[in-house]
């Protein structure tokens, strides 16, 4: 399948019901060579209003600190396990995750990257597949807040740039 019939199905998505209340599925974005795929939980109202993925604050707080270790964020492919937003932004329930998963899926077949990060609890949940290396990393929005976890993130993401380079 193409990508762009894939964002066709994510656009049109009825399998659970937080179609009814976003106001755009966001796919994701990112070039189809991308080594690295970064996933996260679900879009926000930032994301819902421009159908970008992780544009609002804590996305910015990722792209800030990708760069800082050398990753430009067009270089990877952004996307979220879950690709509607959900009611006052709670985390998306696991009939909705399921529903949602084949997506990851078929981006993961299309993309074909090297390393997934699995940013926050919710994308912990991502199954395996052989031969990608899965990287566990807390989420932005957490970094943000907490100076201990903001240390941990950081930590994390340079180690995700000494994996890219080697
Ligand atoms: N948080 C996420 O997990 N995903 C987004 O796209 C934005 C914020």
């Amino acid at each position: 399948m193409s990508i762009e019939d894939l964002n066709k199905q994510i656009y049109t998505c009825r399998r659970c019901r937080l179609w009814q209340d976003a106001k755009k599925a966001v796919p994701g974005e990112g070039p189809l060579s991308a080594k690295v795929m970064i996933v996260g939980q679900n879009p926000g109202a930032e994301e819902d209003e421009t159908g970008r993925p992780f544009v609002g604050r804590a996305g910015k707080y990722l792209t800030k600190t990708l760069d800082e270790f050398g990753i430009k964020r067009e270089s990877v492919y952004i996307t979220n396990i879950v690709k509607h937003v959900s009611p006052q932004n709670r985390k998306p329930y696991p009939d909705e995750v399921n529903a949602c998963l084949p997506y990851l899926m078929a981006q993961i077949k299309i993309v074909k990257p090297k390393i997934i990060v699995l940013l926050g609890a919710s994308a912990k949940g991502t199954p395996r597949i052989n031969g990608i290396e899965y990287i566990e990393v807390i989420h932005p929005s957490a970094a943000m807040r907490f100076t201990k976890m903001r240390a941990k993130f950081r930590l994390q993401i340079e180690d995700l740039a000494n994996r890219i380079s080697n």
